[in-house]
């Protein structure tokens, strides 16, 4: 015989990892429903050891982290009011362990209480209703590989840091898959700064036809494309083509179709994100679990967008039916007859659909007053591209145009759409660039010149990662997974191994030393192929119950092996890097030595630990007249902390820039020169005085050493 509940008792408790989510979902449920958050994780390993049984099978030993026992007793005390429990916490590894340590913990105190795991992938009405109608047991094969990953970072970590410390600098660390990305940034900072750009120019006539003007570019002199170095050569060819006719010898036309891409997985979102808005991974996801997780739009509050991460580009067919109806209503002549279908990635677990609008007929403008603009923009990314991948492709005619005038053949060429296709729905990812028009023009036809001119360009060479690129390459090569591409960035920076300068991703000295160091040492360990080939193994784990110890052990062994001999025979660095320097301690008249610290090189006192001085490493005297200190970087006191570079006798001097200086001198007025860098020269070296317009071409430094 069943008892009657009051009404007002809570005989379901939910449990989700942040409060947010919480909100959203408790307002879907009615009475009988509590929802409460663990915030993020309750146990995990101990922060101060190991605290992993090598002997025994590798069991790991949990704790409750620092500050979460009070949660950990709310939740408990609720628990044990309400009759069963659900367990709500995202649907990935993270969150299933996240749902197994509560479960235990319960179970532990009350084991009669039934614990239940529910999983969506949105947070709305339907899907939280259907979630709950229909509880499972725990995924312990995800519990599992959540397990192995942890163990594997942390045995990899205890065990690297300590050669760090050893060897190179006391208080490092290193990481499994950061060390890989970190080699990544390396090798490509090598490769930039092994590339020399070479100095270009082209030529364009600017062309008359009645009351059309455009532009026609020279490509082909004497029958080959034309090289030309200086400014000398091109005005030379110039004066060739002055007064001279242009005749059109050629006209092409050419049909092409554009097809919309597939909707976005979180890598890439994140890459999206960070070319088109400048952001970096970790505040894109951030709002991005935000819209996931719910926001206010007038008196309801919903989940805006599915779960952040995934690696698939599928769809629900449900969503596939309300897009297609929305085409439909909105753009009812770019509706294709069936849905376009995108080929899901080898790679991809497939467990997750792809970043889509939960509600598609909630366009971007109509909720953007109940949104952050960060999350407007966000949002409109997703929605966009969501909706666009559902409708025609975009057809357009290419028009080249090719004229002969003396020996030189000159080219125009101009797009014309012909269907906007799902170009229609896209205005923040509309693609970029403006849009040229030419006259009607055919064969035989004679061209005005009014004007001929020539462009200084230089050849451009590997770029340093960024954002999005370090995320694509990190892909392409097996190498992280959607939760864990923004962490691996953020480590890097916060170790300062890497730094993010002009939204440029570089390694630091302090990272090249222990990248170098770590390639020689673990050539294995930090391989590309080993590393995906090791997440690869992690996916068995979760989805066909491979055996996570055995994949453990089969790892360990060999590697902690090659850890003991490192430990024993690698030279240490520790000191080498130390540079004697003409400074004298003026606290205790000791020499003083340049050494690398934690952000890089500063002056310290030989006498340590017994004297303490320090100071920042002169980068360049000072320019003022009279003034006869030094240059040093220093950082603003404000929350972003940016840096710039002053003199050491501030306030009496008040010299600032905010390029970093050079130890060259400037040729014609003697101040320092600063580094600077943009699109069209790369980087390159300036004069700091206003008054001085020097510059300083790296190409010509390069070809000198
Ligand atoms: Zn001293
Ligand atoms: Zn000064
Ligand atoms: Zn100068």
């Amino acid at each position: 015989m069943a008892k009657k509940t009051k009404k007002t008792k809570k005989i379901h408790l939910l449990i989700v990892e942040s409060p947010a989510k919480a909100k959203t979902i408790q307002k879907y449920l009615g009475n009988g429903y509590g929802v409460t958050a663990s915030i993020g994780h309750l146990f995990d390993l101990p922060r101060s050891r190991l605290a992993i049984n090598i002997d025994n099978n590798f069991e790991p030993e949990y704790i409750t982290i620092r500050g979460k026992a009070k949660i950990l007793k709310e939740i408990l005390k609720e628990a044990k009011k309400a009759e069963c429990i659900l367990l709500a916490s995202d649907n990935d590894r993270e969150g299933e362990a996240i749902s197994y340590h509560i479960k235990n913990a319960i179970q532990n105190k009350f084991p009669d209480i039934q614990v239940k795991r529910i999983v969506f992938n949105e947070i709305t009405p339907v899907a939280i209703q259907k979630a709950v109608e229909s509880p499972m047991d725990i995924d312990i094969n995800k519990v599992n590989a959540q397990k192995a990953r942890r163990i594997l970072d942390r045995l990899v970590g205890y065990k690297l840091s300590p050669i760090l410390w050893k060897k190179v600098k006391n208080g490092l660390s290193a990481g499994r898959v950061q060390s890989v990305a970190l080699k990544l940034i390396c090798e490509r900072d090598k490769e930039v700064e092994a590339f020399i750009p070479q100095e270009y120019w082209t030529i364009d006539a600017h062309l008359k036809k009645g009351k059309k003007t455009f532009i026609a570019q020279l490509f082909q002199y004497k029958g080959e494309k034309p090289e030309i170095k200086n400014k000398e050569e091109t005005q030379k060819l110039i004066d060739q083509f002055k007064g001279k006719e242009f005749v059109v010898t050629d006209l092409k036309q050419k049909e092409k179709v554009t097809k919309p891409l597939a909707p976005y997985t979180t890598s890439k979102l994140q890459q999206a994100a960070a070319t088109r808005l400048g952001y970096t991974s970790r505040k894109t996801m951030r709002i991005a679990q935000s819209l996931y997780e719910g926001v206010n739009i007038g008196a309801e509050r919903r989940g805006l967008i599915t779960y952040v991460r995934t690696d698939s580009t599928r769809v629900a067919d449900s969503a596939i039916e309300a897009v297609r109806g929305f085409i439909s209503d909105h753009y009812p002549e770019d509706l294709p007859d069936k849905p376009n279908v995108y080929a899901i990635g080898k790679k991809a677990q497939d467990a997750h659909e792809a970043i889509r609008p939960t509600y598609i007929e909630q366009i971007p403008e109509e909720v953007k007053s109940s949104l952050t603009p960060e999350q407007f923009k966000i949002y409109s990314l997703i929605w966009e591209r969501f909706v666009s991948s559902q409708m025609k492709p975009v057809k357009s005619k290419n028009i080249t145009l090719e004229m002969k005038c003396g020996d030189g053949l000159f080219k125009a060429s101009a797009t014309k759409i012909l269907e906007k296709g799902f170009y229609k729905v896209l205005k923040l990812l509309a693609p970029k660039g403006k849009s040229v028009s030419l006259p009607s023009l055919s064969e035989g036809d004679i061209l005005q010149c009014f004007d001929l001119t020539g462009d200084q360009h230089f050849t451009q060479g590997p770029s340093y990662f960024n954002d999005a690129s370090i995320i694509k390459a990190l892909e392409e090569k097996g190498v992280g997974r959607p939760s864990t591409y923004a962490p691996i960035i953020s480590v890097l920076i916060d170790r300062y191994y890497v730094v993010r300068k002009n939204k440029r991703l570089k390694a630091t000295v302090l990272g090249k030393i222990i990248s170098d160091m770590l390639t020689k040492t673990f050539p294995d360990i930090i391989d590309v192929n080993f590393t995906a080939n090791v997440e690869k193994k992690l996916d068995e784990v979760e989805t066909k119950g491979e055996p996570w110890v055995k994949m453990i052990s089969e790892f360990f062994t060999p590697f902690n092996q090659k850890v003991e001999y490192v430990m024993e025979h690698l030279e240490s660095i520790k000191g080498v890097l130390d540079e004697e320097t003409d400074f004298t301690c003026e606290k205790c008249g000791r020499p003083m030595v340049k050494k690398l610290g934690r952000y890089g090189f500063f002056i310290a006192c030989t006498g340590f630990p017994e004297c303490m001085n320090s100071k920042a490493v002169p980068l360049a005297d000072c320019p003022k007249p009279e003034c006869n200190g030094k240059i040093i970087a220093k950082r603003k006191q404000n929350k972003r902390g940016k840096v710039f570079y002053g003199c050491t006798n501030y306030p009496e001097c008040d010299f600032v820039t905010y390029f970093p200086p050079t130890k060259v001198k400037c040729p014609r007025c003697g101040f320092f020169l600063v580094e600077r860098s943009d699109k069209k020269r790369g980087e390159y070296k300036v004069c700091v005085n206003p008054e001085c317009d020097y510059i300083h071409q790296l190409e010509a430094e390069k070809s000198s050493v």
